[in-house]
């Protein structure tokens, strides 16, 4: 690919067909899929209902101006309100543009300086998502970066009560850090940012980007926890693979984006919202979303079992299918052999795999990546010296 810039380490397979949790490289070599575009195929590869709500919208309206009402808007925003308790949305293109919004938002609502995010998190690549990031790896070579953000360390309650500032707009967070290393909040620590935000009269954005659409079996993670943000971000999920982004806030905030203070040429155009309502149609309904707890469950704890023996992993963590498999060294190597077997994950930082299936995968899939993990794991194991 020497015509693109190499902002990616890309692999040596190229996949060009896909149907459910399976795919197909150019070679005919067929993988099970635990990548899912990093947690984008919640529903498998084309699946059918959305493939036939984007066909149907093709024919009618492929775009038009945010400058018109668009119903289909109206109608995936509702989802979105009813799922989350929340009560109006701002469609967008991406998870980095869904933060941007949030970002904004806070500002304008609260007309403070200062947002708290956290070390480990992820956010975006745009320059505020990427000074909102508390990662040096991510910064590294744009400074300097905005200055509205801090970094707390996370999971640690002590800091956060240390903070006594008045400036504070907001604290932003995932519940589970994704990219930070499958990196779940405890409960008492995010009930403690939910109640420093009370304390600062600060706004609460949950950035479920890679979190929500049902992944960890709620519609968002933070529903484990029955916190009550005042923003909710979600992207990747949501659309199937068609790119769709929001920004779900509560009421009270409605009046801080009026007309002319933000804006998307392409946000919730007729497309994406097909594509968007499809999707959610499916994922926001309680037998859905129990039969994603139940055979996540059933991997986790088969992994746990199965992998109880290796001294070479440490541990296997996350919810619902936000997972990982934290180990005592690097995983490059591993993650490579996986794919040798059949099998595609993605790391989560240095020392952990992360395994993000589709939410549609079967029980026959996942016994199969069961034995693909714990045999590949094992070999590893025996081959190296640990
Ligand atoms: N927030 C979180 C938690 C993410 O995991 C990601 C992407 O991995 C983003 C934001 C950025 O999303 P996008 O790549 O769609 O801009």
């Amino acid at each position: 690919m020497r015509h693109i810039f190499p902002t990616y380490n890309r692999l040596d397979i190229e996949l060009v067909s896909g149907k459910g949790t399976e795919v197909q490289d150019r070679n005919g070599e067929s993988y099970l899929d635990f990548i899912s575009g990093i947690a984008v195929c919640n529903l498998g590869h084309s699946p059918s209902g959305v493939k036939e709500a984007v066909k149907k919208q093709m024919d009618e309206l492929w775009h038009v101006s945010n400058l018109f009402p668009i119903s289909k808007q109206e109608e995936a925003a509702a989802l979105l309100t009813s799922a989350s308790g929340l009560d109006a949305v701002f469609f967008c293109n991406s998870g980095a543009e869904a933060n941007e919004a949030a970002i904004k938002l806070a500002k304008k609502h609260t007309g403070k300086t200062k947002i708290l995010t956290f070390k480990q998190s992820f956010h975006g690549r745009t320059f505020a998502t990427m000074s909102a990031t508390g990662q040096e790896k991510i910064h590294s070579g744009f400074g300097p970066l905005l200055p509205t953000f801090e970094y707390l360390p996370y999971n640690d309650e002590g800091a956060l009560s240390d903070v006594k500032d008045g400036d504070v707009a907001a604290i932003m967070l995932e519940v589970i850090q994704g990219e930070g290393g499958v990196n779940p909040g405890t409960p008492s620590f995010l009930k403690a940012v939910e109640a420093k935000c009370r304390e600062l009269d600060a706004l609460l954005i949950i950035d479920e980007v890679q979190t929500g659409a049902g992944r960890t079996g709620r519609p968002f993670a933070y529903q484990h926890y029955s916190l009550n943000p005042d923003i909710v971000t979600v992207a990747k999920g949501i659309g199937s693979g068609f790119p769709v982004g929001a920004m779900i806030g509560k009421e009270a905030l409605i009046p801080s984006f009026s007309p002319g203070t933000h804006g998307s040429t392409f946000g919730g155009n007729p497309l994406a919202m097909a594509a968007a309502k499809a999707t959610m149609e499916t994922i926001f309904h309680e037998e859905f979303l129990q039969d994603v707890q139940r055979k996540s469950e059933y991997f986790m704890n088969e992994l746990n079992d199965q992998l109880n023996e290796c001294s070479i992993v440490k541990e296997v963590k996350g919810i619902g299918f936000m997972m990982g498999i934290s180990f005592h060294l690097e995983v490059k190597d591993i993650i490579t052999e996986l794919r040798g077997n059949g099998l595609l994950t993605l790391p989560a930082g240095t020392q952990v795999i992360r395994l993000l299936p589709p939410l549609t995968v079967t029980y026959k899939e996942l016994d199969r990546a069961i034995h693909i993990l714990v045999s590949t794991i094992k070999q590893h194991q025996s081959a190296g010296v640990y």
